[in-house]
């Protein structure tokens, strides 16, 4: 970190951090805290609004039991008692809590307000539970915190998380980055994004790319240099924010925000023309995507296709699954504007670090190499037998691709081909999409062989492959250093897979293919399709177009 230019009011402060995202991004900070944080000084109020604070506890607690209550029905009704078990749980722990009259005792101790008294109760039985070493007890400490964000939000009046509602223009400064909160952000138009700690590799770095948003992460002591309001500049490039920046570092950055712009301009002129190299060989470049925006991004930056619709954002952002009825009408309105082009849509890949909120599974010593993926979706037939029943019938209106993630076993593959097929008998559907695996363990690379036989084309997942290959996990900043997707044993893995694959298709939709210095050599290698992030795909195509394959 160092200290530049003093202006008349604030001290311009450069911070240097990691790079996730790129792209230049300026605006006021919006903050947003651990709203469970202890210890914090809250309002305090006066003897004569007891009451009317205690009047205010007691319905936003009821509420969030009948939420909880009406999880527990839906989820019953789809999956069976034990995951609805878990809201019952939850029901029964605030209801006990409640009933202990601790809220109230608390808010006539301390004379602080609703929020702050009911915080600091969640907070202090958090510790209580965080502190026993055992797994059971800390599974409980985080269903403790779950429950006290909850019932603060309600008496905060919050619908959402703080996070959703950043307003727009403004840079987001947050201590963790989740998916589900990366999901919101593509509505609000965020100007950036500051976390406090995120790996080069999560989904929310993923998702930060996909949707352009410049973010900078690793900043050191993120919190005691920035405040809500602060000016700041994000240079998401070079992994840098500017506090309170004077009027020659603003211009500066303008400059540089506006020669950006314009080149990307250049580029988009001519990116919905094919992509061919200088010796004529066409290069599928597709765009990989979550919701409706990223789609139009896609479409609007010359995508060929869609490589990789992650369906998961349909389930992150909600409390419940979505039924199938649900389900075909958000794919449908998510894929709408690409305009009749091929989409993949990849059946729901959750699990490592991506939880969903109602399927509270058990904590895995090590989720990455637990349960997720194609794992999952076998354990939850219901939950794959809707998904493939919403993307069938969507087949019958658009091309579509099915794509399944996480497979490691040939096992894993062919059980999924017996439910899609035995879907398509059910819905009498004769003309098949393109049925598909992604290659992201090193299992699966060097099976690739066998995988094929049961699958119409392959993708190559390097996001995960990295992490498999590396023994890095993707969102764990502390081993970035090791999280190399270029790495030479993924090239080789690389190879193995062209070679293996014979006459089926195989494209790739991780990180790897979009960046610049390595296409030249995926190229040589043998890929002829990619899949990028929306904002990338006129760049790639415009390098494609340099390149000399026979050289
Ligand atoms: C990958 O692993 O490379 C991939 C594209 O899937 P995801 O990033 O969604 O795990
Ligand atoms: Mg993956």
């Amino acid at each position: 970190m160092t200290v530049g230019t003093q202006t008349k009011t604030k001290m311009e402060l450069r911070l240097s951090g990691s790079r996730i995202a790129p792209g230049l991004g300026s605006g006021p900070a919006w903050i947003v805290g651990d709203g469970l944080k202890g210890g914090s000084p809250g309002r305090s109020i006066e003897a004569l609004e007891v009451e009317k604070e205690l009047a205010r506890i007691r319905p936003a607690v009821d509420a969030t039991i009948a939420d909880l209550d009406e999880s527990a029905r839906r989820l019953e009704e789809q999956f069976g008692p034990p995951l609805a078990g878990i809201f019952r749980a939850h029901s029964a722990i605030l209801s006990g809590l409640r009933d202990s009259g601790e809220f109230e005792s608390e808010l006539r101790a301390s004379l602080d307000d609703a929020e702050t008294s009911v915080g600091r109760v969640f907070h202090r039985w958090h510790k209580k539970f965080e502190a026993l070493r055992d797994e059971t007890f800390q599974q409980r400490a985080a269903d403790i915190r779950d429950l006290g964000r909850r019932v603060v939000g309600r008496l905060r009046g919050e619908v959402g998380s703080r996070v959703r509602e950043a307003p727009p223009g403004s840079v987001l400064v947050v201590e963790q980055l989740l998916p589900s909160d990366v999901v919101a952000l593509s509505k609000l138009d965020v100007a950036a994004v500051i976390v406090g700690a995120l790996g080069q590799g999560a989904h929310a770095s993923l998702l930060a790319r996909e949707k352009g948003i410049p973010t900078v992460a690793a900043i050191p002591d993120l919190f005691d240099h920035i405040h809500t309001g602060d000016d700041l500049l994000v240079d998401g490039n070079r992994g840098e924010v500017i506090v309170s920046p004077g009027p020659e570092t603003r211009k500066l950055f303008q400059d540089r925000l506006e020669t950006s712009r314009a080149s990307m301009v250049r580029c988009q002129g001519v990116c919905h023309d094919p992509a061919r190299t200088l010796d004529r060989v066409f290069v599928q470049v597709e765009g990989n995507v979550g919701t409706n925006h990223d789609v139009e991004l896609a479409f609007e930056n010359g995508a060929d296709g869609i490589g990789l619709l992650r369906t998961e954002q349909l389930y992150l952002a909600r409390d419940l699954p979505p039924t199938e009825d649900e389900l075909f009408a958000e794919l449908r309105a998510a894929t709408a504007p690409m305009h009749g082009k091929p989409i993949t849509i990849r059946l729901l890949d959750v699990g490592g670090d991506k939880p969903l909120s109602f399927l509270r599974l058990t904590a895995a010593s090590n989720p990455a190499l637990g349960r997720r993926g194609v794992r999952l979706l076998l354990e939850y037939p219901e939950l794959l037998r809707t998904q493939l029943n919403a993307v069938l019938r969507l087949s019958r209106e658009q091309e579509i691709r099915v794509l399944v993630p996480m497979v490691t076993l040939e096992e894993d593959i062919s059980a999924i081909r017996d439910v899609f097929e035995s879907s398509l008998a059910a819905l009498g559907i004769s003309e098949r999409p393109p049925f598909g695996a992604m290659i992201e363990t090193p299992a699966a690379a060097l099976g690739v062989a066998a995988i094929a036989k049961h699958v119409d084309f392959l993708s190559v997942g390097t996001n995960d492959l990295a992490q498999y290959t590396l023994a890095a996990a993707r969102d764990d900043p502390a081993v970035n250093r090791y999280y190399l997707d270029d790495h030479p044993a993924i090239f080789r893995l690389l190879s193995i897979i062209a070679a293996d694959a014979g006459r089926t298709p195989v494209s790739m939709c991780g990180e790897l293919a979009g960046r610049e210095e390595v296409i030249p050599q995926l190229l040589a290698i043998g890929f002829r399709s990619l899949s990028v992030a929306p904002t990338l795909i006129p760049r790639v195509k415009a390098l494609i177009r340099g390149l000399r394959l026979d050289a």
